[in-house]
C-alpha cells in the first residue's frame, strides 16, 4: 500500500523523523485556515501518490493568503500523470540549503536491505541516478544485525553530505531504518531530505510504500487503507470474486491459481511481450466465472490480446470451455482470445472450443505456444493501433 506524502509524513513523525508543521486541505478555504496555522510562507502540495509533482506544477510557494488561494484553487482538481489532485497538503515552507536524498528498500537479489544516500537529492535524483550512479552512496544492511550510529556516521561521510549535516542526517538515517523495519515498509524514501539555511536538518517529502503481509499487526493503517484509490478493474475483479492484479502491459492473462498465473507471465515476458494484467480464476471455475473474467479483462482498455491458460485439476476443462463459449456469446470481447486447456476433462473442453475458432478464439496445444500467439497478436494490434 503506497501512502500520500501527509500520511508518509504523519508514519515518519510517529517514529521522530523531523517534518515541517503542516495540514491537510480539501477546499481552498480550508488550504488558507492550514496556512495560517502553519504560518507564512507556505508551501502548497498535490497529494497524489506519483513522483514528479514539482515538475507538474503541483508544488507552489504561497506568501501569503491571496497566494495561497490562487496556487490552491489551481491545484486541486489538477491532473498529473493521469491522478487528479483532491487533497491538499500546506506546510511552513523551508529555506533550503542543500537538498539530499534518502531511502531503504530490500535488495531481493541480496537479500539484504538497502540504503541510498546522495548529497545530490531532489526532483533530478532519476537524471543523478542513470548519469552519475557513484553520486549515490549504497550501504547494504543485513537485517539480523540491522545499522548502528557508527555505520551511519560512515555512510553519510561516503556521501558527501555537508559537514554542517552529517551528524543530524546520521540519526535521521537511523531513525529512518527503524520506521523501515518497525514500521513494516517496502519503501521508506525522503527526496528532498534538506538542511536547512540555518542548519536544520529535515524530511521535505515523504515516499512510503507499506508491505501489505503486515497490515495484519498494523491496525492503525485502517486510516491509510480507507483513502486507498482503488484501481477499478481490481474493484470489478473482486466484486465478481477474482483475484485479480493491473499491470500494464498489453496481454490479459486469465489463469487458474496463483502459482500457474504467475508462470504464464513469465512466459509471457520470456517470448517478448508484457502483461496488462493477471487474473486467477481459482480452483473449481465454472462456466460463469471464466465468463466473469474474461469480462473484466476485456474491460481493461490496454488490453490487445487475451491469453487463457488452464490447466485443470479440480477446474474441469469442459467447464472452463462452457465458460468460453458463452462469454463470447454474452459479451463483445474486443481482443482476440488464445486458449491452452490441459488437465482434467480437456479433450472434452476442445471439443467444445472447436465449432467456435475463428480468428478471434484460438487454440494452441501449449502454454509456449500460446503465449508466443497472443504476444504476436498483442504486438500486431498495438502496431495497428500507433499507425
Ligand atoms: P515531488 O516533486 O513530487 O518530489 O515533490 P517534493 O515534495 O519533493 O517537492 C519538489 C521540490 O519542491 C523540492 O525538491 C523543493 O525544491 C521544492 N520545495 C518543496 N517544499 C519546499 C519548501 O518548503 N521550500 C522551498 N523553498 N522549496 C520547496
Ligand atoms: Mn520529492
Amino acid at each position: 500500500m503506497d501512502l500520500f506524502e501527509y500520511q508518509g509524513k504523519q508514519y515518519f513523525a510517529r517514529f521522530g523523523i523531523p517534518t515541517s508543521p503542516g495540514g491537510v486541505a480539501d477546499t481552498v478555504d480550508q488550504a488558507v485556515a492550514q496556512a495560517e496555522q502553519a504560518g507564512y510562507p507556505v508551501v502548497v502540495k498535490a497529494q497524489v501518490k506519483v513522483g514528479g509533482r514539482g515538475k507538474a506544477g503541483g508544488i507552489k510557494l504561497a506568501a501569503d493568503a491571496d497566494e495561497v488561494r490562487t496556487h490552491a484553487g489551481a491545484i486541486l482538481g489538477m491532473d498529473i500523470k493521469g491522478h487528479t489532485v483532491e487533497r491538499l497538503w500546506i506546510e511552513n515552507a523551508s529555506d533550503i540549503a542543500k537538498e539530499y536524498y534518502a531511502s531503504f528498500t530490500l535488495d531481493r537479489a541480496a537479500k539484504v536491505h538497502l540504503g541510498m544516500l546522495s548529497a545530490r537529492g531532489g526532483v533530478d535524483i532519476e537524471e543523478v541516478a542513470a548519469e552519475e550512479p557513484e553520486a549515490i552512496a549504497r550501504l547494504h544492511v543485513d537485517p539480523t544485525e540491522g545499522i548502528d550510529a557508527a555505520a551511519a556516521r560512515a555512510w553519510v561521510d561516503d556521501a558527501n553530505l555537508d559537514p554542517e549535516a552529517r551528524e543530524q542526517a546520521a540519526a535521521v538515517l537511523l531513525t529512518l531504518y527503524r520506521c523501515y523495519v518497525e514500521g513494516d515498509c517496502d519503501l521508506a524514501e525522503i527526496n528532498p531530505l534538506i538542511l536547512t539555511t540555518d542548519g536544520r536538518v529535515h524530511a521535505l517529502d515523504a515516499k512510503v510504500t507499506l508491505d501489505d503481509n503486515a497490515r495484519y499487526r498494523h491496525p492503525e493503517w485502517e486510516e491509510f487503507a480507507a483513502t486507498e484509490v482503488e484501481d477499478p478493474r481490481e474493484r470489478r475483479a473482486k466484486e465478481k470474486g477474482l483475484n485479480y492484479i493491473g499491470l500494464s502491459g498489453s496481454v490479459g492473462i486469465i489463469a487458474n491459481g496463483a502459482g500457474l498465473a504467475m508462470s504464464t507471465l513469465d512466459v509471457v515476458n520470456q517470448v517478448g511481450g508484457t502483461a496488462a494484467n493477471f487474473l486467477d480464476i481459482g480452483g473449481g471455475a465454472n462456466a460463469d466465472v471464466m465468463a466473469a473474467a474474461l469480462e473484466v479483462i476485456n474491460s481493461d482498455e490496454a488490453v490487445r490480446s487475451i491469453l487463457v491458460n488452464i490447466f485443470g485439476g479440480i477446474t474441469r476443462c469442459d467447464e472452463v470451455a462452457n465458460g468460453v463459449v458463452e462469454a463470447l456469446g454474452r459479451v463483445d470481447i474486443a481482443s482476440p482470445i488464445v486458449i491452452r486447456i490441459d488437465g482434467t476433462n480437456a479433450e472434452a473442453g476442445r471439443e467444445i472450443l472447436k465449432p467456435h475458432l475463428s480468428d478471434r478464439l484460438r487454440a494452441r496445444p501449449t502454454m509456449l505456444d500460446a503465449a508466443r500467439e497472443a504476444v504476436a497478436l498483442a504486438a500486431a494490434a498495438t502496431g495497428e493501433g500507433a499507425r
